[in-house]
């Protein structure tokens, strides 16, 4: 268990993999998953889908 960099809901490791990307239960903001001993996220980065020109 840890906390939503951006909301600091309380975010379950669970079944999930370092690399995983999931929405926060509480706000939806995208994090990543940086460690899964102990459980660790950050938000998740945007840059693979709309790099514009
Ligand atoms: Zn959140």
């Amino acid at each position: 268990m840890t906390e939503c960099p951006e909301c600091a809901a309380s975010v379950d490791g669970g079944e999930k993999i370092v690399g995983e990307i999931f929405p926060c239960p509480d706000c939806g903001t995208e994090l990543e998953v940086l460690k899964t001993a102990p459980f660790a996220v950050e938000p998740a980065p945007r840059e693979a889908e709309d790099w514009g020109e």
